[in-house]
């Protein structure tokens, strides 16, 4: 009896096949995680049988071609979940990326143009039969990454595999096996050949998945794929990088803010406009891109100030915790102060002289506070332009710079936002500039 049960609508859908005259396997993932112990939810299938039959066997409405060139059809299980059923393939060519395929090939054969061993298993669930001419389930009992076959050829037939290595090794804190990496190294300068979709993928898919993803960022940068993937990055300190294991995350359940936040932290070094360009060249979301900037816009604008602040002394005063959070942006200040916090911590771990992580917790506190209850945007101002405009100054630039003045009045005194007190500053202000 082996570790391997995938749920009961699998074996259905192997059997329905064989009851066919095919042959039909479990393979990738699935297998690899039951054998990990890992929970896994999508169990994919190779068969014998062509798209076309796989199709009128499970009939048009339990079917979607999600890959019918490449020979995956999709196959609903009873309970609605869909299953990628594929067909053995064997690769005629290859330019890097993309594979042409070929069927009518063996399960051996399949398994033989997959990319690690760990992803080479097959399983039948109707005989509980495994089938692993790779030997992956020893090197998943060795923690390794191995690629199928010649290291070296299987890198140049797909140039993601570089990255999927790296990634998986991350993952499940396996190391990679030296002629791997060797490959991988020596594929690093061909990864020009991704598209920008591809390495942001798999740059998110790396975030998201590795617990400790400092681990993948240095193979990234040790192969030199980060030089030639984001060359913004290229010289992306090591202190950053073990940043990102310092970024205390919630749970798992938070995937997508995690990824942001991680992406995120490695960009901020950068200033706005170029973690706004870095992010922009990787074809990231407008709202990503945007909450990056803001980031990477606040440390650079707060960063230094803060960290010096928090250094030097006990506490920060009223005033400067609510400019810190005014240049934060109210809705901010909880990732914004994580990243602050990890690159921090991990300057202090390196031996600079950094704020202490009492401090750091302690500013946090008095942020969350002042932008729950306190005036820090324009919008928070108790009087507006269509106010000074009504009590005679003109309308034109003067109307903002004014309000700029106010906002600034009031950052240092919270008290200060009344609309008597307000306008009388704003007059004295108007008579000042004329
Ligand atoms: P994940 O849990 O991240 O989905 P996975 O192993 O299922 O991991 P997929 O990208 O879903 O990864 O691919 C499914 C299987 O297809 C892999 O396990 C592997 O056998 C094969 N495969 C995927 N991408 C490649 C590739 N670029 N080269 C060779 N084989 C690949
Ligand atoms: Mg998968």
């Amino acid at each position: 009896m082996t570790l391997l049960q995938p749920p009961e609508p699998v074996l259905e859908i192997a059997q329905r096949l064989e009851a066919d005259g095919h042959e039909a396997w479990c393979v990738g993932g699935a297998v690899r995680d039951a054998i990990l112990g890992h929970p896994h939810l999508d169990w994919d299938l190779a068969t014998s049988a062509t798209p076309a039959r796989v199709r009128e066997l499970f009939g048009k409405r339990r079917t979607i071609p999600v890959g019918i060139e490449f020979g995956t059809i999709g196959v609903l299980d009873r309970d609605g979940r869909l299953h990628e059923v594929t067909t053995f393939r064997r690769d005629i060519r290859t330019d890097g990326r993309h594979a042409e395929v070929e069927f009518g090939a063996s399960l051996e054969e399949d398994l033989a143009r997959r990319d690690f061993t760990m992803n080479a298993i097959a399983y039948s669930p109707s005989r509980d039969e495994i089938r692993d001419p790779f030997g992956g389930r020893d090197d998943i009992g060795r923690r390794i990454v191995r690629a199928v076959g010649e290291p070296d050829a299987r890198m140049r037939e797909d140039r993601l595999r570089a990255l999927r290595g790296i990634r998986f090794a991350a993952r499940f804190g396996f190391t990679i096996d030296p002629a791997t990496f060797a490959a991988i190294e020596r594929s690093a300068p061909h990864l020009g050949r991704l598209s920008a979709e591809r390495i942001k993928q798999e740059l998110e898919k790396t975030m998201e998945q590795a617990a400790r993803p400092a681990t993948a960022l240095a193979l990234w940068k040790r192969s030199g794929a980060l030089a030639t993937l984001v060359p913004s990055l290229a010289n992306l300190s090591d202190t950053t990088i073990a940043a990102l294991d310092w970024l205390a995350m919630p749970g798992p359940e938070r995937k997508p803010y995690r990824r942001i936040v991680r992406i995120a932290l490695l960009f901020v070094e950068l200033g706005e406009r170029d973690a706004r360009r870095a992010l922009t060249a990787l074809r990231f979301s407008g709202s990503d891109i945007n909450r990056v900037a803001a980031y990477a816009g606040a440390w650079q604008s707060v960063g230094r100030a803060m960290g010096e602040a928090l250094s030097d002394r006990e506490h920060a005063s009223p005033v400067e915790t609510r400019r810190w959070v005014a240049a934060t942006g109210r809705l901010n200040v909880a990732p914004f102060m994580r990243i602050a916090s990890a690159l921090w911590s991990a300057r202090r771990d390196a031996g600079a002289r950094m704020p202490p992580a009492d401090r750091v917790r302690a500013l946090y506190r008095g942020m969350l506070a002042a932008a729950a209850r306190d005036p820090l945007e324009l919008s928070d101002l108790a009087i507006d332009g269509d106010d000074l405009r009504a009590a005679g100054i003109p309308p034109g630039p003067v109307i903002g710079k004014i309000l700029e003045a106010l906002l600034e009045a009031v950052l240092e005194d919270p008290e200060r936002n009344r609309p008597d007190w307000l306008l009388q500053e704003a007059m004295r202000l108007y008579q000042s500039m004329k």
